[in-house]
């Protein structure tokens, strides 16, 4: 399962920023992408193993407008 979460400044503090990011719940034992169903299971759907959760993060690096001034 795949969450994703855009960036956002947090108003409650001066400088903090979250960069956007993706969390991918997992099987510990195989990888299997659980879903949120699967989530409250006792075994993985996949492996049979019992479900331990993983969390495997992606940060995005926003995108950058890069101004090049080639006028010499
Ligand atoms: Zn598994």
């Amino acid at each position: 399962m795949k969450q994703r979460y855009e960036s956002k400044e947090l108003s409650d503090s001066k400088s903090s920023i979250v960069a956007a990011h993706t969390i991918d719940i997992v099987c510990d034992s195989c990888g299997f992408d659980v879903d949120e169903d699967d989530l409250n299971s006792d075994k993985c759907p996949d492996c049979g193993a019992p479900l331990e959760l993983k969390q495997n993060i992606t940060i995005e690096v926003a995108p950058l407008v890069i101004f090049v001034d080639t006028s010499g």
